[in-house]
């Protein structure tokens, strides 16, 4: 791995390394950016070179933005009446979205982590809407929103990546009729099972599990979701790019509203291929399955390690990992960094002694298992 190489490099001298023979093939473990595919990137350059820096009116891009839209719809067996939206911004752009073409007057969110938090501060700012009713969490817990009469959509999300908890996607009981359900799938798509019609907009960013890199974000909406976006847009004022129906007819053309990051759609129809060839969404979960059963279990039996989340909120796709007050984890983290093993700070904004480990499906489990070796030596070298 060059960037191993270069890293330890840069050592300074009174820097412990973690030995060679220990270290992962791989040293990327971040929640988001994430890993990307060695071969994902040798694609891009590859047969990818094509098409980057050519129009995205033509045909080559339109047909990516088709294989990227058909791969999502075959990866979660998507309902014929459902359909697959994309657009710029991220996954935080689509709170914005959200908040003019899908909120019609009231939203509920639980908050139990940075990420399910910002959107509902999001729907409190917007001076079209009503005071939303937000159920919070402690960190490491998880939740959804309970019905509440006028609240027009509820919103959660599946896996909240600052905490590694997750909250079940199920439709909310006792909702108005019509009330539409927006989960926040950001770092859960790819790579942990779906009923996705229990939602009307599941929307995510492809720089997670999908490993890909950021700048766009995606949706499967409901038939209820469209009529609602078709709706909003003839009874209020709405900014086109946050304007979900120009959104949807761009994508139903396989294009977008302005010039799409033509890179990630490239890498993000890789990681679709790639998936489709090993198995689909099964194989997706069943690698990070696997990598969330090597570290939690090594973790549960480690005296010095203990996973932050209960084991009912537990994510597999995002660990995180408090460590005992007599070592300190950025000076774990730090000589991780420094050995080429990166991104396994906590959260900055949780301000907890810990470690946060992705688990993402690009991820390789022996990888994950290497970690805990590394983090094993670093452990004795602080305490010795
Ligand atoms: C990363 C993340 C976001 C923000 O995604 P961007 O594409 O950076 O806007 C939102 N929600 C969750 C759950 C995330 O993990």
């Amino acid at each position: 791995m060059p960037h191993r190489a270069a890293s330890a490099r840069m050592l300074r001298v009174s820097t412990p390394a973690v030995p060679a023979h220990l270290l992962p093939a791989d040293g990327r473990f971040g929640s988001g950016p994430a890993k990307v595919r060695p071969e994902a990137l040798a694609s891009l350059a590859g047969p990818g070179a094509a098409v980057m820096g050519t129009s995205h009116r033509q045909a080559p891009v339109r047909q990516l933005v088709g294989r990227v839209r058909r791969g999502l719809a075959e990866l979660y067996a998507l309902p014929e009446d459902h359909e697959v939206v994309l657009a710029n911004g991220g996954s935080t752009q689509f709170w914005d979205v959200a908040t003019f073409s899908l909120v019609q007057r009231r939203s509920a969110h639980a908050a139990f982590g940075e990420f399910s938090a910002k959107f509902a501060r999001a729907a409190a700012r917007a001076p079209h809407l009503d005071e939303p009713v937000v159920t919070e969490v402690a960190p490491g817990s998880a939740a959804v929103p309970g019905a509440v009469p006028g609240v027009d959509a509820y919103a959660w999300a599946h896996n909240e990546t600052s905490t590694g908890a997750c909250a079940p996607v199920q439709r909310v009981e006792g909702a108005d009729e019509g009330a539409l359900v927006l989960v926040d799938g950001t770092s859960a798509a790819g790579g942990m099972p779906l009923d996705v019609t229990q939602t009307d907009a599941y929307y995510f960013a492809p720089q997670k599990s999908l490993g890909s890199d950021g700048g766009l974000w995606l949706a499967f909406l409901s038939p209820a979701a469209v009529e609602r976006a078709e709706r909003l847009t003839t009874t209020r004022w709405i900014p086109e790019s946050l304007d979900l129906s120009v959104a949807i007819a761009n994508s139903r053309a396989d294009q977008t509203l302005n010039t799409p990051a033509i890179a990630t759609l490239w890498l993000l129809a890789d990681q679709l291929d790639w998936l489709a060839g090993h198995g689909g969404l099964d194989f997706a979960v069943g690698r990070s399955r696997e990598s969330a059963s090597i570290i939690y279990s090594w973790a549960d039996a480690h005296p010095l390690v203990t996973p932050m989340v209960a084991e009912e909120f537990r994510s597999p796709v995002v660990a995180t990992l408090d460590l005992d007050a007599s070592v300190d984890a950025t000076q774990v983290a730090a000589v991780l960094r420094a050995s080429g093993v990166l991104d396994t700070e906590p959260y900055r904004k949780l301000g907890r002694n810990q470690l946060r480990v992705a688990l993402f499906p690009t991820i390789d489990p022996e990888d994950v298992r290497a970690l805990t070796r590394c983090v094993d030596w670093v452990l004795e070298q602080l305490a010795g």
